[in-house]
């Protein structure tokens, strides 16, 4: 079902990620509040009540003249831009130990949360 929404998202040049291999992370086509699309396809925005399945979600884009687009924030790419900031920073400053030590800290933050949430099973 998923397969489905992903392409129509693809089609609509909308950004969206897929989360634990099943739902579907895009912005609400109306307020571009973040959803998240189940595995069986359902959808709902917690900001503007809007609900359904694939067909409500062609349908609300095609109610909206022009689509808000905010950028969504996908925590994968952000992470990778986090690890790249940092390697650019560490090769600009290789003696600044403290700098090493953040991005060690960071990572293992990261880590530690990523495995929590993975435990919660989201
Ligand atoms: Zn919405």
């Amino acid at each position: 079902m998923n397969s489905i929404a992903i392409s129509f998202l693809k089609s609509k040049k909308a950004d969206y990620y897929v989360e634990n291999h099943s739902a579907v992370i895009f912005c609400c086509f109306k307020c571009s509040n973040q959803i998240k699309m189940t595995f069986d396809g359902n959808w709902e925005c917690e900001t503007c009540s809007e609900s359904g399945n694939v067909i409500a979600l062609n349908e609300m884009f095609e109610d909206q003249s022009t689509i808000r687009s905010k950028e969504l924030f996908n925590p994968r790419k952000e992470r990778k831009l986090i690890r790249d900031a940092f390697d650019k920073l560490i090769a600009k400053y290789p003696d600044d130990r403290q700098l090493k030590n953040l991005k060690a800290r960071t990572n293992h933050l990261v880590q530690f949360l990523v495995n929590e949430e993975q435990e919660r099973g989201t």
